[in-house]
């Protein structure tokens, strides 16, 4: 049994900061393997949340006592914090959002709608979670535009032939996942975004599986707007952001309409705030900007460039178990992966894998991932699907290797 040698993380230090990790699961120690759905909040998290509502909750931007000012203080250092760990260069490029899908939908729906024409395309890849499809779909049968799809390989990776040929003058927007959720492949998008605005179009990222897992910097990618979520990458759930270039963010329209966002009201005429501002209609959820900030300097603190190498190490000593399984098929071999490790199992179900593992107090989601093409093109219904984080050891990995073995034994293999 070959566990990784030179482990680059003390991730036994690192459990001790997740106090859900102790916890028991069906009576055994739990083995949480579906971070791609959300990820386990460490205690700094949980602490900083707890000490807004205990000492500093108020509402932000209104009011002129020392309370409001303080938690309008740490509501906009967390978005300080947010553009100091994706390196944009302005934190009025940071848009505080529910999301990674609310980042897109307001993209499409403002971005989108004020730029799109008839006749134009949007181009996005077949590995796309829903969250980027369907409001690309929704914006092009609003304005008779046609959305195109980049093909994938059998080992899951972009067609970058294909994706070169389907970009034209045509193509507005560009609409790309950095990491694939169902698959684990990292795309090429620096390149590709070269590639998208050689042809005048704007590009989108959908970060929500690469925040959590490599280093992202947006003015190095010079994408023209990235999404990830707060709860994939350690934070709370309601949270996420949108990142958007200065002057693009300043040339589009509003999104929601409310408080904060203007500047006056009259009901002749509103005269809105510059972003983000702009985009952040009503009271924002203060306490997931707060909780959010604690987790990216968490995140920091271990590290980003070794989290991306101990989980790189990790997901292939994972990739080496699995295939020992007998009748087991990885969906998603490209060889630039992230903490993902789908697969199917010959005869049985990946439901049926995915209960007979909880029996055994291991997570995994089984399913289509919110990425039902991806099941389409590789010819299945569903996988099932361990996804990593930093937090994991290669024992949990050796557990979820027998226990699939144990699942064999049930189907009479
Ligand atoms: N994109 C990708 C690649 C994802 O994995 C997910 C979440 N599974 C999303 C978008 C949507 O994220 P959320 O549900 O947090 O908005």
């Amino acid at each position: 049994m070959s566990v990784i040698e030179r482990p680059t993380l003390d991730v036994e230090r690192i459990r001790q900061d997740f106090p859900i990790l102790a916890a028991k699961a069906r009576g055994h120690d739990l083995v949480y393997l579906d971070s791609a759905a959300t990820s386990q909040k460490p205690s700094a998290v949980i602490e900083a949340i707890h000490r807004y509502y205990a000492e500093q909750n108020s509402n932000v931007h209104r009011g002129l006592y020392e309370l409001s000012e303080l938690a309008t203080e740490k509501y906009e250092a967390a978005r300080a914090t947010v553009r100091s760990f994706i390196h944009a260069s302005d934190s009025h490029e940071i848009v505080f959002v529910r999301g990674a899908t609310e980042g897109i939908n307001l993209v499409a729906q403002t971005f989108g709608r004020a730029t799109l024409k008839a006749g134009d395309q949007v181009l996005i890849t077949a590995m796309e979670h829903h969250s980027n499809i369907v409001p690309w779909q929704m914006l092009c049968a609003e304005k008779g535009a046609l959305l195109k799809v980049v093909p994938i390989s059998d080992s899951g990776e972009l067609l970058l032939d294909e994706y070169a040929r389907l970009l034209t003058p045509r193509t507005r927007i560009a609409a790309l996942a950095h990491v694939s959720n169902a698959l684990g492949t990292i795309n090429p998008v620096r390149e590709m975004i070269e590639m998208a605005h050689s042809v005048g179009a704007k590009v989108l990222i959908d970060g929500a599986q690469a925040v959590p897992h490599l280093p992202v910097d947006v003015q190095d990618l010079d994408c023209d707007f990235y999404v990830f979520s707060g709860h994939k990458v350690c934070g709370p759930t309601g949270i996420g952001v949108l990142y958007g270039k200065a002057e693009i963010l300043e040339a589009m329209p509003p999104y929601q309409g409310g408080g904060d966002m203007i500047l006056s009201v009259t009901f002749e005429k509103t005269t809105y705030n510059r972003p983000p501002y702009k985009f952040e209609a009503g009271t924002p959820h203060i306490e997931g900007a707060i909780g959010l900030a604690a987790a990216l300097t968490y995140l920091e603190g271990v590290g980003m460039a070794a989290i991306a190498a101990y989980e790189k190490d990790l997901t292939a000593y994972g990739a080496e178990r699995l295939i020992e399984v007998p009748g087991l098929r990885l969906i998603g071999t490209a060889r630039n992966k992230a903490a993902v490790l789908s697969f199917v199992l010959e005869g049985v179900h990946p439901h049926d894998i995915g209960t007979l593992l909880d029996r055994q107090g291991i997570a995994i989601r089984a399913g289509h991932h919110c990425a039902q093409p991806v099941m389409e093109r590789f010819g299945v219904p569903a996988t099932a699907r361990a996804s990593l984080s930093f937090y994991n050891t290669p024992e949990e990995l050796d557990r979820l290797q027998e226990a699939l073995c144990k699942v064999n034994e049930v189907f009479g293999r």
